[in-house]
């Protein structure tokens, strides 16, 4: 931990938001998409529909082509729409901060739900996406491989207060250095506390 938060002093998120409601909208659309194709979408997605109500009223064909470029985008304009009819119906147009709550709305899964616990509301969470889990297998932090377990295993391990940081920092060294092909294991500020520096790794298996 110590070396990642020197490699890795700025955990802000890639994600542009400047609202919870924000925030949850394009975590919806990030899935299976790249950071850079979410922001330059909800740059109009939130100029368009600024929030819960506007959202849950958007016509669906419109909203399909505004989300079109970030693939799966039916389902995704789906979920935006029903997501903003609980935001609204249920939770008074706010975004709740239990993880109970959170996995009641269209969309949000553990994972999302860790992204908006830990950086909404300052809770613990563990974000386990597929860069988490593959960087803490290759060092051996777990043996698990289902998400839940990894997220599990992480939270007995890792003071509440540093979670949501250690998930971020985890996540860019998956993102930047120890990728799924090719790890960067040469350049690596963690190879002297890694298992199998020099290795090539497959994933984890499912
Ligand atoms: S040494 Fe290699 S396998 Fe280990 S964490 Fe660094 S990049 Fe990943």
């Amino acid at each position: 931990m110590r070396i990642l938060t020197e490699t890795y002093p700025d955990i802000t998120s890639p994600l542009h938001y400047r609202s919870p409601f924000q925030l949850l909208c394009a975590l919806i659309l990030a899935a299976q998409s790249t950071d850079e194709q979410v922001n330059r979408v909800t740059t109009r997605l939130f100029a368009a529909y600024p929030n819960a109500d506007a959202l849950a009223r958007a016509r669906k064909t419109d909203l399909e082509e505004l989300v079109y470029s970030t693939g799966f985008f039916r389902a995704k304009a789906a979920h935006l729409r029903e997501a903003a009819a609980v935001l609204r119906d249920e939770f008074g147009g706010e975004v709740p901060s239990t993880m109970e709550e959170l996995l009641k709305i269209p969309g949000i899964g553990r994972k999302s739900a860790n992204v908006l616990l830990g950086a909404l509301f300052g809770k613990p969470a563990i974000i386990v996406d597929t860069h988490f889990a593959r960087v803490v297998y290759r060092l051996e932090c777990v043996e698990a491989v289902r998400p839940e377990q990894i997220e599990r295993v992480c939270r007995n391990v890792i003071p509440a207060d540093k979670q949501y940081a250690f998930s971020m920092r985890i996540n860019f060294h998956g993102r930047y250095v120890c990728t799924a092909r090719n790890p960067g294991c040469t350049e690596c500020p963690l190879a002297g506390d890694c298992p199998y520096p020099g290795r090539r790794f497959s994933s984890p298996k499912k």
